[in-house]
C-alpha cells in the first residue's frame, strides 16, 4: 500500500486502452485529461476508455479534466515550423493566427499590459519587454530570444490581463465534464475564491456537483492561498506556470507552504510538473528528479503528477513504475515515519475531525492494521486521511463516484460496498468485509472503524461512530446453541467416528449424521452442526462440555484442518483464528 497517489496526464503516448490499463497496474490513481491540447470529442472517447479500465479493476481510477482556463498561447504553426526570435530584435504581438519573426499572433488579446511589462513565451524560455501599446498591438523588445514553436504559453507576470475566468472553450469542456460526470475538474489560472465559485456555478447550471481542484499558478493565487484552499476540494501546485509567474527561486518554498496548508486543512494536494521530466525520452530519471519526488512525499503531498512524461513520453508505463518505486522507498523509511508522526494536525472544528483524530491514535494504541471509514460522501474518509495514520485507511462507500474521488487522497484505499441493511452493525460488517476483499485487512486483524453514514442507521443514536473491531471473513452463520468463542482446525466426522479428530478441533457435522460419537469427544473445542435445532445429541454434548456450538450452519464443504473461529455470541463462523476481543459489545458511540 502506498500513501502518496500518482496522477498521470494522458496524451498521444498513453490514450489507448491497453496503455491506460498498464498505467493503472503500474500505480496510476488519477488520469488527467489536459484540455489545453486535443479535441473535446477525443476526450469523450478517452473518458470512456478510462472508465472501462476502472470498471475492470478493484482499485479505482479517477478522471480529472483540466481546463485550459484563461491561458494565452501563441498562434499554432504548421508541421515542425519554428520562428526564430533574435535577442535585441523587436516583435509585435496581436490577437490572431499570424506567426512570423515580426508579428506573433496570440490566442487572446492581452488587455492589461503596459510599457515596461515583461512578456514570457514558452515557459519563460523567451523573454520580451513591452516598449509600446497602440490600440490592440503590443510592440516588444526581445530580451532573450530563441526558437518559438506553435501554441506555446504566454505569461505576463504580475499583470491582471483582465481575462474571463471561464472561457468559451472551457464551457464546452465543462459540458463534457457534466455529461460524463468526471471525478474532478481542475481550474487553471484561478486567482481567488470568486474564480472557483464561478467554475462551480457553471457546473451547477449544468446540473452536476464535481469537486474542483484549483491550480496554484499565479502570484495572486499564492497570496490568496487560504481562501482557495477553503473554497476548493483539491489544490494543485502547478509548478510550470508558477515558475514563470513567480520568481523561479520562490517555487520550492511556495510548494512547501501550499502542501502544509492543504495538509492542515485536509484538502488533497497534487504536486505537479517536471517531476520526472528527463524520462520523457530517457529510461532513467536524474538524481535531482528522484529527490524532487521524494521531497514532495516527505512534505506530505497527497499525490505526485506526471505531465509530458506520460502524455508524450517514450515509455509512460516505465515512468509510473519509477515514480511508484521512489514513493515506496520514501514511505518505508524511518525518516518518513518520524516526520508523519511529528506533524499530526490539531483537531478541526467538526465532530468528525475529533473522531478521525482519535481514530488515528486509537489505531496506534491498539496496534490496529487499518482504519475502515464507512463513508457516504467521502467526508469521513478524507477526515481519517487528514490525520495521516500510519496504517491504511479504507474508504468504504456505497457510491461509485465517491469511490473514484477518494483515489486522489493520501493513504486511502477506496472500496465499493453497497448497503443493503440499514443497521449500524450491518454497515460496519459490510465496510470491514470490503477491507478484507480489498486485501487491506485479513480475517483476524484488528481494525478501527469510523462510521460516517449520513443515512440515519437503526440502532445508532448518531451516525458518528468509532469502534475497535476484529475483521473477520464470515464463512457461514447459524443458530447459537452454546455461547462462547473457540478457534481450531475443522475436523469432519460424518458418522460420528472421532478416532481421527485431533484435540482442539472444531467438529463439523453434516445433515446425514444421526448417530452418537465414537471416541474421545472431551477434547473438542467447538461444534458446528448443519442440522437445525437446539436439543439434539450434539447439542447435549456441547452443553455438557460447555464448548461453543452453532446449529444450521454448514461447513462440511471446507477442507479439514482449515482454522476457523466459532463466535457463539453472534452465531458466525469466521475464517482464521480471531484475536480474542469482545469487540461487539463495547461500541463507543459519540
Ligand atoms: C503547470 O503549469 O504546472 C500545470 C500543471 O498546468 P498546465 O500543464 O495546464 O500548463
Amino acid at each position: 500500500m502506498r500513501n502518496a497517489k500518482i496522477v498521470c496526464t494522458l496524451g498521444p503516448a498513453s490514450s489507448d486502452r491497453e496503455t491506460i490499463r498498464k498505467l493503472a497496474e503500474a500505480g496510476m490513481s488519477v488520469a488527467r485529461l489536459n484540455a489545453s491540447h486535443g479535441e473535446t470529442d477525443d476526450r469523450a472517447e478517452l473518458i470512456e476508455r478510462v472508465r472501462a479500465v476502472d470498471e475492470a479493476r478493484r482499485h479505482p481510477i479517477a478522471v480529472m479534466l483540466d481546463l485550459q482556463g484563461p491561458e494565452v498561447r501563441t498562434a499554432p504553426l504548421s508541421d515542425d515550423r519554428t520562428i526564430t526570435l533574435e535577442t535585441g530584435g523587436s516583435v509585435t504581438l496581436v490577437e490572431g493566427d499570424t506567426a512570423s519573426a515580426d508579428e506573433i499572433g496570440l490566442s487572446t488579446w492581452i488587455g492589461g499590459v503596459t510599457r515596461g511589462d515583461r512578456v514570457l513565451l514558452d515557459d519563460g524560455l523567451i523573454s520580451l519587454s513591452v516598449t509600446d501599446v497602440t490600440g490592440e498591438t503590443v510592440t516588444a523588445r526581445v530580451d532573450s530570444g530563441g526558437e518559438l514553436e506553435g501554441r506555446k504559453g504566454v505569461n505576463v507576470p504580475g499583470v491582471d490581463l483582465d481575462l474571463e475566468t471561464v472561457t468559451e472553450s472551457d464551457r464546452r469542456e465543462l459540458e463534457l465534464a457534466a455529461e460524463y460526470e468526471v471525478d474532478f475538474v481542475a481550474a487553471s489560472f484561478v486567482g481567488s475564491a470568486a474564480d472557483v465559485y464561478q467554475v462551480n456555478e457553471e457546473l451547477e447550471a449544468l446540473g452536476v456537483e464535481i469537486p474542483i481542484v484549483s491550480k496554484i499558478e499565479r502570484a495572486d493565487a499564492v497570496s490568496n492561498l487560504d481562501e482557495l484552499v477553503d473554497s476548493s476540494q483539491g489544490i494543485m501546485v502547478a509548478r510550470g506556470d508558477l515558475g514563470v509567474e513567480c520568481p523561479m527561486e520562490d517555487v520550492p518554498m511556495i510548494q512547501k507552504r501550499i502542501i502544509r496548508r492543504c495538509r492542515e486543512s485536509g484538502v488533497p494536494v497534487i504536486t505537479a510538473t517536471e517531476m520526472l521530466d528527463s524520462m520523457v525520452h530517457s529510461p532513467r530519471p536524474t538524481r535531482a528528479e528522484a529527490s524532487d519526488v521524494a521531497n514532495a512525499v516527505l512534505d506530505g503531498t497527497d499525490a505526485v503528477m506526471l505531465s509530458a512524461e506520460t502524455a508524450v513520453g517514450d515509455d509512460p508505463v516505465r515512468v509510473v513504475e519509477t515514480m511508484r518505486r521512489i514513493v515506496r522507498e520514501v514511505e518505508r523509511s524511518e525518516e518518513y515515519e518520524e516526520v508523519v508522526e511529528s506533524r499530526v494536525p490539531i483537531t478541526g472544528a467538526s465532530k468528525t475531525d475529533a473522531l478521525a483524530r482519535s481514530a488515528r491514535y486509537l489505531a496506534r494504541d491498539v496496534g490496529a492494521d487499518a482504519i475502515v471509514a464507512a463513508t457516504e460522501s467521502g467526508y469521513t474518509a478524507l477526515k481519517a486521511a487528514k490525520y495521516r495514520p500510519t496504517i491504511p485507511v479504507v474508504g468504504s462507500t456505497p457510491h461509485d463516484d465517491v469511490r473514484r474521488r477518494l483515489a486522489l487522497s493520501w493513504g486511502v484505499t477506496p472500496v465499493y460496498a453497497p448497503i443493503s441493511d440499514q443497521s449500524a452493525d450491518a454497515v460496519i460488517e459490510r465496510a470491514v468485509q470490503s477491507a478484507i476483499d480489498a486485501e487491506v485487512a485479513e480475517s483476524g486483524d484488528t481494525v478501527v472503524v469510523l462510521c460516517g453514514m449520513m443515512t440515519e442507521l437503526e440502532g445508532a443514536n448518531t451516525t458518528n461512530m468509532l469502534k475497535v473491531h476484529v475483521a473477520a471473513d464470515a464463512l457461514d452463520t447459524g443458530r447459537v446453541v452454546v455461547e462462547g468463542r473457540a478457534s481450531g482446525p475443522i475436523a469432519h466426522a460424518p458418522d460420528g467416528d472421532l478416532s481421527e479428530v485431533p484435540a482442539g478441533a472444531i467438529l463439523s457435522l453434516g445433515h446425514e449424521f444421526d448417530d452418537e460419537f465414537a471416541g474421545d469427544f472431551e477434547t473438542l473445542a467447538g461444534i458446528v452442526d448443519a442440522r437445525p435445532g437446539m436439543t439434539g445429541y450434539s447439542a447435549l454434548i456441547a452443553r455438557e462440555l460447555e464448548i461453543p456450538m452453532l446449529s444450521g450452519a454448514d461447513i462440511t464443504d471446507l477442507e479439514p484442518g482449515r482454522i476457523v473461529t466459532i463466535d457463539g455470541g453472534r452465531g458466525v463462523i469466521y475464517d482464521g483464528e480471531l484475536a480474542h476481543h469482545e469487540p461487539d459489545t463495547d461500541r463507543d458511540e459519540a
